[in-house]
């Protein structure tokens, strides 16, 4: 069985260890975007123009999904900050600065 490593730190992870499989779903969400129906039919055009020049493109505008490996201790990081907010924010404040 080949090495697995953690695509977020790189760390090895041994055959059998603990490992985690995160999947992100991105889906375009339309709902609630769309002004007036006058719009919904310049937006159709729009897409099907797109759809014509480059089908993969609009593929991935509306739908993409990747998968990585991860070790527990990135797992744990990522849940406590899937969108990596408090990591943006440590360089300026220090630990503890805000309370919910
Ligand atoms: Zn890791």
């Amino acid at each position: 069985m080949a090495d697995t490593y953690c695509e977020r730190c790189g760390e090895k992870i041994e055959g059998g260890a603990l490992r985690y499989l995160l999947t992100i779903n991105v889906t375009a969400d339309f709902e609630g975007s769309l002004p007036n129906e006058g719009e919904i039919e310049d937006l159709e055009a729009f897409m099907a123009q797109m759809d014509r020049s480059d089908p993969v493109k609009l593929r991935n505008d509306v739908f993409q999904t990747r998968g990585f490996l991860l070790c527990p201790k990135c797992k744990r990081e990522f849940m406590n900050d899937p969108l990596a907010q408090k990591t943006h924010d440590s360089n300026e404040e220090p630990q503890g600065g805000r309370v919910h």
